[in-house]
Parts: structure tokens; C-alpha cells; sequence
């Protein structure tokens, strides 16, 4: 792996450079437990150095074309497809994401960005005004490790497409893909300074940056809580701060949906990344005449699912990412067991044969109530839990009722009524029928879930400020 040599230095200005305060971590592959690299990583001192280079590139940056950042994005692009198998290398050795989980370091949001370039209005007529949209300016990009590449690119296709420079503070445990993200934009030839690679800890790169004066804007993508503290360091430059927390999504499961396609659609999605996913439908709400039906389709899909080693083609279902997430994710199935859940599949402990590395059991749980920790709390890990419900208010009332409102999923024959119950739900995405996600569908959180939104036109936004330019014209 090229970026493994880079794991010794920062991105900054445009060059890689050595750290002024380093500290030095081993990274652990979780599917073996065993260090593969060491890594180095930067303190405050780093993020002054890369402030100031992203502050001087903003200055040409903003005043680029349209047509100019479109072809950036281009050469993005091209270097994502040609460099694919390389970013899922480290994408598996930073967090065991099976390989062929292939949308992790997909080029589609670069993609959307061009489409939208190609006819955004920067600037247009209100009355006599002119209402402008320009970049907001220097951003600092702290991004979570569950999906190293992607939560990334995410974020740098509209900071790049608004025309704003960056500082990325990947999780510490994503060095090796941010590190190739780095190498990529490199080699796309993203201008010096525009792009910024500070790895770090978030105690101290990351609170760092979310209070650095220099920085206009913060995007988050991470926990509850720690959306929490960056937002309090943030409000004392009065920075925008755009938060992608954490998730409980519902599915709900109407009666007349087909429940075996509904069942496997969530298992799949549920055990995707091990459960590591913000809009992991982690809650299955079916009626109650279906209960034993649907208990029978989850354990015959899990049945079929291969988990274990992420780096062969067949795997569904590699390790959780850290040894850390291992013990949280094994508490929570104990906290399920404890509170009078039944398990349907799964348990405590490791699955048969795999001793080695942060493998856990794809749990289900069924005869969970909605004040169950493992109802409420988001588990991150391949734990699901099934409620049951009589009427649709009941499903809408037991799916809104937790802190968060990420996602949410409706499965069902009948177009108005699976509209009607979406409508009611306080999420910021509702999939239909097993629906992949897009880069063009707004993506964001209501209540604790998140401020802002990403991906499209909506994520765009979040990188532009609006200037009115007022009585332009008499
Ligand atoms: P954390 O909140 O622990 O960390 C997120 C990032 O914040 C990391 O880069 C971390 O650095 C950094 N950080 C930690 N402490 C601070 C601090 N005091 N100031 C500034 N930055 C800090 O989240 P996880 O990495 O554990 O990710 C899991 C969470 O992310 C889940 O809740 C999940 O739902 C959410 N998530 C949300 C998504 C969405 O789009 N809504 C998408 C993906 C995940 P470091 O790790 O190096 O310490």
C-alpha cells in the first residue's frame, strides 16, 4: 500500500510534511488484532500551519469558475476509479469493512457535484436585488471511523464544489484512508492549501480546530456527544457548524408489504459494516399477526450471511473496528438479555471459529419493548432489535419515540399509505420498499440526529454563505 508511507506525515500547503508536535500510534487491524503500520500524528501547532495554508489558498480558490472546479472534480473522479482497489484496501485494514462493500469509496458524490455545477445559480434576481452565494470560507472537515472514505468525500465534493479550502481531522482510527484520500487529491492536483490532512486525536487536533478563529465553518460527522462539545467550542467564533450524529432508525414493516423481501432487505442493511452505519435500521417494527413469521425469515437470512475474514470476496460480515467497540456492542447484547429480550440469532461472545480479531454474533432480538436501552440507545454494532405494533399510529408513535431522527424505513404494497406513514415520521430520510441511498437525496438528522444536511444541492449549501446584494438594480 502506497499511502503506508505517507503514514509518517501531514498534507499540509499542498506538500507532505513533518509534524512539529508528534506523537506516534500503532494501527490494529481488526480482523487479525495485529498492528499493520505505525502512524504519526500532529498537534495544535499542525493545525496553525495548515490553517494558514488553507487560508491563503481560499483567496484564489473562491474566486475559481464554476467550469474550473468542475474539472477538478473530474480529475477526482478519475483518480477514485483508478485508485478503487487501493482506498478499499485501507478502508479494510482501518475498520474491516468486507471488500466488497464497494460504495465505501465510490466517486458518486463527485459525480453529483459536477451535475450540480453544471447549472447551480451562484447568483440570481430577487426584485431588484441580487441574492449571491459564495463560499463560506476555511473549513474544518472531523469526520467519524465508521465510514473513513466516504463520510469524507461527502463533505470535500461540496466544500471543493463551493469553492472552500479544508482541514480534514479524520478519526485516528481511519490514518491509512485518510491518508490515501490525501494522496489522491494529490495526485487529482487539488490546488496547495485547498486540501489539508491534520491526523490526530479528537481531544486535541479536533477540539482544537472546532475552536480555531481561523476556521468559518465546522462540518461533524460523529457522536451525540461529542457533536455536543464541538458545537460549544465552535459558538465562541460564532462558527457554522453542520452535525451528523448518530442514529435509531425504524423500519417499519406494514402488513400487506411482502415481509420476506422486507426481512432480508433489513438484515442485510442492518449487518452492513457490521451495523457501524448512522442509518442503521436497527429497529424492525412488524405487526403483531406477523411476529413468528418474520422470526423465521430473520434466522434463515442470517443463517445464509458469511461473516468473518473482510478481505475474501464471499464475506457479508467482517469485525466490529476496535477492541473498544467490541466490549460496548457485547455490553448492549447483555443489557438485551438482561431486560427480558429473546435472542433470535446470535448472543454474547464470538461467532464459532473466529477467535481471532473483533468478530461479534449478528444478533437479533425480538419481544423488545420501547423502553428497552437496546430500543432507545444507538448500539453500532450487528445488534437489531424487533418491536411489534397493532395499528400504524402505534408504529409511528414507537418509531418517533427516541432522541433521534436519522433515518427511518417504510416497506409496503400500497404507495399512499406507505407516503402517509413516512410523512409522519420525524426523520430526516425515509427509505421506501429497501431503497438504496443517494447522493442526490438530502442527508441529515432532525432532533439529536443533527443540524444541517449533506450530499446534493441541500449539502452544497451548507459550505455557501448568502450575500444581498441590495437595490442592484433601480
Ligand atoms: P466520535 O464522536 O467519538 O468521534 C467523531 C470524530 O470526532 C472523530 O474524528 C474523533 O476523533 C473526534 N473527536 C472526539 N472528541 C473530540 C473533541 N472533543 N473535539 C473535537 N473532535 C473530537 O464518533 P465515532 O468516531 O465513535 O463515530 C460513531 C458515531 O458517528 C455514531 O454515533 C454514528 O451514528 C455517528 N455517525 C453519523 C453519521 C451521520 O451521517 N449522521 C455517519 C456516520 C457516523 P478521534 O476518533 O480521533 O478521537
Amino acid at each position: 500500500m502506497n499511502h503506508l508511507n505517507h503514514l509518517n506525515q501531514l498534507f499540509i500547503g499542498g506538500q507532505w510534511v513533518d509534524a512539529l508536535e508528534p506523537t506516534t500510534i500503532e494501527l490494529i487491524n481488526p480482523a487479525t488484532e495485529q498492528p499493520f503500520a505505525t502512524c504519526v500524528l500532529g498537534g495544535t501547532a499542525d493545525v496553525d500551519r495548515a490553517v494558514d495554508a488553507a487560508r491563503n489558498a481560499f483567496e484564489s480558490f473562491r474566486k475559481t469558475s464554476a467550469a474550473d472546479r468542475i474539472a477538478l472534480l473530474q480529475r477526482i473522479i478519475a483518480e477514485f476509479i483508478a485508485r478503487e482497489d487501493q482506498l478499499m484496501a485501507a478502508v479494510t485494514a482501518d475498520i474491516g469493512t468486507p471488500t466488497r462493500q464497494r460504495n465505501q469509496v465510490s466517486p458518486q458524490e463527485f459525480q453529483q457535484a459536477v451535475e450540480i455545477l453544471k447549472d447551480y445559480k451562484f447568483d440570481s434576481w430577487l426584485g431588484n436585488n441580487i441574492v449571491r452565494r459564495e463560499p463560506i470560507g476555511v473549513c474544518g472537515l472531523i469526520s467519524a471511523w465508521n465510514s473513513p472514505i466516504h463520510s469524507v468525500t461527502m463533505k470535500c465534493a461540496s466544500a471543493f464544489a463551493a469553492g472552500c479550502a479544508v482541514i480534514l481531522k479524520p478519526s485516528e482510527f481511519n490514518s491509512a484512508s485518510g491518508t490515501a484520500l490525501s494522496e489522491l487529491f494529490e495526485a487529482a492536483g487539488v490546488p496547495a492549501g485547498v486540501f489539508n490532512l491534520v491526523r490526530g486525536t479528537g481531544p486535541v487536533v479536533g477540539a482544537y480546530l472546532s475552536a480555531h478563529p481561523g476556521v468559518e465553518m465546522i462540518s461533524f460527522t460523529g457522536s451525540t456527544r461529542v457533536g455536543v462539545e464541538v458545537s460549544q467550542l465552535a459558538a465562541r467564533t460564532i462558527k457554522r457548524v453542520a452535525l451528523e450524529l448518530g442514529g435509531k432508525s425504524a423500519h417499519i414493516i406494514l402488513p400487506d408489504a411482502d415481509l420476506a423481501k422486507a426481512v432480508a432487505f433489513n438484515v442485510r442493511r442492518g449487518f452492513a459494516n457490521s451495523g457501524q452505519s448512522c442509518h442503521c435500521p436497527s429497529r424492525i417494527l412488524v405487526h403483531r399477526a406477523q411476529r413468528d413469521a418474520a422470526i423465521d425469515l430473520i434466522r434463515s437470512e442470517v443463517a445464509q450471511m458469511k461473516v468473518g475474514d473482510p478481505t475474501d470476496p464471499s464475506t457479508v460480515m467482517g469485525p466490529v473496528a476496535t477492541a473498544a467497540q467490541y466490549n460496548r456492542v457485547q455490553s448492549f447484547i447483555e443489557s438485551g438479555l438482561q431486560q427480558g429480550a429473546s435472542a433470535v440469532c446470535g448472543g454474547t461472545g464470538k461467532p464459532e471459529g473466529l477467535n481471532q480479531g473483533f468478530f461479534v454474533r449478528p444478533t437479533v432480538f425480538s419481544d423488545v419493548t420501547p423502553d428497552m436501552k437496546i430500543a432507545q440507545e444507538e448500539i453500532f454494532g450487528p445488534v437489531l432489535s424487533m418491536l411489534t405494533y397493532e395499528t400504524d399510529e402505534e408504529a409511528i408513535a414507537i418509531s418517533n419515540a427516541t432522541v433521534y431522527g436519522l433515518g427511518a424505513y417504510v416497506s409496503s404494497a400500497d404507495p399512499e399509505r406507505a407516503l402517509n406513514v413516512g410523512r409522519e415520521m420525524r426523520a430526516g430520510s425515509v427509505f421506501y420498499n429497501g431503497a438504496p441511498s443517494n447522493a442526490v437525496s438530502p442527508m441529515g438528522g432532525y432532533k439529536q440526529s443533527g443540524n444541517g444536511r449533506e450530499r446534493g444541492v441541500f449539502g452544497l449549501e451548507e459550505f455557501l454563505e448568502v450575500k444581498g446584494m441590495v437595490g442592484f438594480r433601480a
